[in-house]
């Protein structure tokens, strides 16, 4: 048997592969990880979920202050924003995370290998001028920003997530391209700072992939806080002049489709291209492995995550499926019990996904929509409204809504829109787990006062009988 350096290398090291990396050590297996970033952590811990909600959380008390929450609360303050301070608070905990995964990698004996890594052959990798072997690779790659054919990021006038999370200044107008989470939690971080933002989405509603009244809903409360929206509207070219960028939007459906409508345009000092992202596969030479993305540019695997080469497994953003830290992380536990000759399994029908806005967003399983087309349905919902803690916490926005198999009672999926949905979401996935059905969820004791005492009650109104509306 051939006798190689590593049994497990790991190509990336975001939220998947640090993950699988560490498990696999944990099990035993000789285990290094290649990264080309500076840094351990991946998007999510350099340029993605961690700093986005540093910015977030930090512009949340800005905007309490400014917006006159505090004050309600006996708070009077006028706030002065020391965006500097704000950034470096940013920075540092960006720094510790990343810090923290090397601590990680030393304590479980992961080897850490630094530079891009490009396949020579299924068990050969070149890793900056070093070439490793291993038995089983596992690429975790992730994902880059989506480019707009056409419009260049300068990370000055036109940036994007990366470049939006680092602006030196509030600006004045900020127009978000792409209405999806990533551009909506930028768009409020400096709408809350001061900027206006106006979000260009070409779909005819936010938020895509969510649930049809949770759209409708956020839309609604984005509105309310200020953000304007050009829905059904696509941009079709960015012209910079200086410190300023002309934007030209038409309708969706196009002007040849005779809708009248002809193109505008608008200016903005900030453009945020957050149009989506794609897979990160251009520099492994999958070729030299006869290895062929999908087209999407995604890596295809099975359901133990095995790729149609042997020994090589993908896991995270490059595989097909929802673009999330904690989706890639489940993956990278699972993989790595795979290889180990373990049983590593991902439900994929029970993978959260929160926007976090103020409020937040978040939703597991089935939307409405999706519900009905499998089937007759019974849907509970609860407004925050009536929620004590919320109204209490003056946080009135959304509502808690749990949609249950008409016949069996199972839960198959369940949105929020409230402060803490993020949180929220966790018992409700949980509970979709254990195969709950809504009258599981109404008959499980909530403490008192707690939003998620929402969720209880939305399971109560599935069977028409809530307490407090
Ligand atoms: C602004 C923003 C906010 C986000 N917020 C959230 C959030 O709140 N919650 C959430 O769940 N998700 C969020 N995401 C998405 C999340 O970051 C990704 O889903 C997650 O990072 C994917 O993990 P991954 O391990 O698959 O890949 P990545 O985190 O992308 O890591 C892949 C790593 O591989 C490295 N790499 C690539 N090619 C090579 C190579 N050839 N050799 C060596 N190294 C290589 C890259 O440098 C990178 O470090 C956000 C993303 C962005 C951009």
């Amino acid at each position: 048997m051939a006798d190689y350096d590593y049994d497990v290398l790991v190509i990336g090291a975001g939220p998947g592969g640090y993950v699988a990396a560490i498990r696999a050590a944990q099990l035993g297996l000789r285990t290094a990880c290649a990264e080309s970033r500076e840094t351990l952590g991946g998007t999510c811990l350099n340029v993605g979920c961690i700093p986005s909600k540093a910015m977030l959380h930090a512009s949340e008390y800005f905007d309490a202050a400014a917006n006159g929450t505090m004050a309600k609360m006996g708070i009077k303050v006028t706030p002065e924003l020391d965006l500097d301070t704000m950034h470096g608070q940013r920075r540092d905990a960006v720094k510790q995370l990343t810090g923290g995964i090397e601590f990680l990698f030393k304590k479980n004996k992961v080897t850490w290998l630094k530079g891009r890594a490009s396949f020579e052959d299924a068990h050969t990798v070149s890793v900056g001028d070093q070439k490793v072997t291993a038995k089983n690779i596992v690429i975790a790659t992730g994902s880059s920003v989506t480019p707009l054919p056409g419009v260049e990021i300068d990370q000055k006038v036109v940036v994007d997530s990366t470049g939006a999370l680092e602006l030196a200044k509030v600006p004045e107008h900020m127009v978000v391209i792409g209405g999806g989470v990533i551009g909506l939690e930028l768009g409020s971080v400096w709408r809350r700072l001061g900027a206006k933002v106006t979000c260009v989405e070409f779909l005819d509603q936010i938020l895509p992939g969510f649930d049809g009244e949770v759209r409708k809903e956020s839309n609604k409360i984005f509105k309310k806080q200020g953000i304007e929206f050009r829905l059904s509207t696509k941009v079709t070219g960015v012209t910079v002049d200086g410190d300023k960028a002309t934007l030209t939007l038409e309708p969706a459906a196009g002007p040849s489709t005779g809708s009248g409508q002809a193109a505008t345009t608008i200016e903005a000092d900030c453009v945020l291209v957050s149009i989506g992202r794609k897979p990160n596969t251009d520099s492994l030479a999958l070729d030299k492995i006869g290895l062929t993305p999908n087209q999407r540019g995604q890596i295809e695997t099975d359901h133990d995550f095995r790729t149609s080469v042997d020994g090589i497994w993908a896991i995270g953003d490059v595989i097909p499926g929802p673009m999330l830290a904690h989706k890639a992380e489940d993956e990278g536990i699972a993989v790595a019990e795979n290889i180990a000759g373990q049983h590593g399994i991902v439900n994929h029908d029970v993978i959260p996904s929160v926007v976090y806005t103020w409020p937040e967003i978040a939703g597991v399983g089935l939307t409405e929509e999706a519900a009905k087309e499998r089937g007759e349905v019974k849907v509970g919902k609860f407004p925050m409204m009536a929620n004590s803690r919320a109204k209490t916490n003056h946080e009135p926005d959304g509502f808690v809504k749990i949609i249950a198999d008409a016949k069996t009672d199972r839960v198959l999926g369940v949105w929020c829109i409230a402060s803490v949905a993020g949180t929220m979401i966790a018992q409700a996935a949980q509970a979709m787990e254990f195969g709950a059905t809504s009258e599981d969820i109404a008959y499980t004791c909530h403490a008192h006062p707690t939003h998620s005492e929402a969720i209880k009650e939305a399971a109560m109104a599935v069977a028409g009988k809530p307490i407090h509306i």
